[in-house]
């Protein structure tokens, strides 16, 4: 049979983390901690379980969920997303963003993504038969070139997809961006895609700029957002979304059939543990300590950086140690060095490499220390 992604091979995270599993080495690559939950939060998922939160969820999630998670717009952005009617409680942001390409992206529909890209944008938007429009970003900056932008905005675009702060290239979109892509999508159909998984962690005290805080975008944009990022419990598989009513409804259609709702006691748990803001309001300050205490470590070696702005990757430039491809040099690092990363010219389907690899620095600060001794020997 033909395939329907014949570009598509197993996603570099498996890859990687398998490869780290195999030769013993320590895993940055894949971009889970290495640490647990809060206990309180795993004392809430089985309290819920053990008073019978075992059946169907309500299709669109747990009202008490999509209540928190109204408040904290509220809260964070003076924002209003209405609990019933326009936040989705999906499996991860992986199933949010797959869902709502499959609710809008028509055959031939053209959908901008701005690259290096997490994984999992493209194959969505080619299985429904759209284009995407690849609009790349570069080393070491990764600005958006919005000129760029406008010159590849056409009568087809039907999505664009902005994700801050950013996996993987850990930049933050600014508010005069925001305003760039608000004057690029008024009156134009363009729907917007906003992940926004990394939302609680930026750094150096600026601020997430939530496409929910420019009405004109708002109104035409979701939000995707992760539990599995805020709360260190990646395999739950727990994320949402937020759009106004009028998209949400078309994303409900499709959601309601390919997974209907997603694991209630785990939803009943977050929504108890959500009533303290302090659980996400704290975030950033913990994974910047992580970050200065990788950065400071490294100080002395030849790898070259901008300190990550936000998320808990930091990509790290090594031309001047080596002239071995980006996917050559990971694999020597995770084999002989027991080291594993990610290569980033696996985000851009020419595969441009810029010499870069991301470290992901949500783990403990002895698996830190580990990591950058070897970092420091090889430079
Ligand atoms: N978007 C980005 C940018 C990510 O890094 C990830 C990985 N967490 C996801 C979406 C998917 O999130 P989830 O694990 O909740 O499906
Ligand atoms: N978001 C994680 C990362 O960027 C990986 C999630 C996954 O493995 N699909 O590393």
């Amino acid at each position: 049979h033909k395939s329907k992604l014949p570009n598509v091979g197993t996603t570099i995270f498996s890859v990687m983390s398998a490869l780290a599993t195999q030769h013993q080495a320590i895993n940055l690559s894949q971009g889970f901690p290495n640490f647990e939950s809060d206990p309180k939060l795993i004392d809430l998922v089985s309290q819920a379980m053990n008073s019978g939160y075992n059946q169907y969820a309500p299709m669109p999630g747990s009202l008490d969920l999509r209540l928190a998670i109204s408040h904290k717009y509220q809260l964070l952005y003076n924002s209003n997303y209405h609990p019933e009617h326009e936040i989705t409680v999906t499996a991860g942001a992986t199933q949010a963003i797959f869902t709502i390409v499959s609710a809008f992206v028509r055959p031939k529909d053209e959908v901008i993504i701005f690259t290096p890209a997490y994984d999992c944008y493209q194959p969505a938007v080619e299985l429904n038969g759209g284009i995407t429009i690849e609009i790349p970003l570069h080393a070491p900056d990764y600005r958006i070139d919005w000129n760029l932008v406008a010159k590849k905005i056409s009568s087809q675009t039907k999505l664009i997809i902005i994700n801050t702060p950013h996996n993987p290239s850990g930049t933050i979109l600014t508010e005069a961006d925001m305003f760039q892509l608000e004057k690029l999508t008024n009156n134009t159909n363009i729907i917007v895609l906003s992940d926004e998984v990394y939302e609680h962690i930026i750094f150096d005290g600026a601020n997430h700029q939530s496409i929910c805080k420019f009405s004109n975008l708002k109104a035409r944009s979701f939000i995707t957002a992760s539990f599995g990022k805020t709360f260190h419990n990646t395999g739950w598989k727990i994320g949402y979304c937020c759009a106004p009513k009028d998209l949400m409804t078309e994303f409900r259609k499709v959601h309601q059939f390919n997974v209907f709702s997603v694991n209630h006691p785990t939803q009943k748990g977050l929504a108890d543990y959500m009533q303290d803001a302090d659980t996400y309001l704290k975030l950033g300050e913990f994974f910047q300590h992580k970050r200065d205490l990788f950065l400071s470590l490294i100080a002395n070696t030849k790898f070259t950086f901008k300190p990550a702005q936000g998320s808990y990757f930091q990509v790290l430039n090594y031309s001047a140690l080596t002239n071995e491809a980006d996917v050559e040099f990971a694999k020597r690092l995770t084999v002989d060095y027991k080291l594993a990363s990610i290569p980033l010219s696996v985000f851009y389907s020419n595969q441009q490499d810029d010499r870069v690899l991301r470290f992901c620095f949500a783990k403990t600060d002895d698996t830190l220390k580990r990591a950058t001794d070897i970092l420091c020997k090889i430079s």
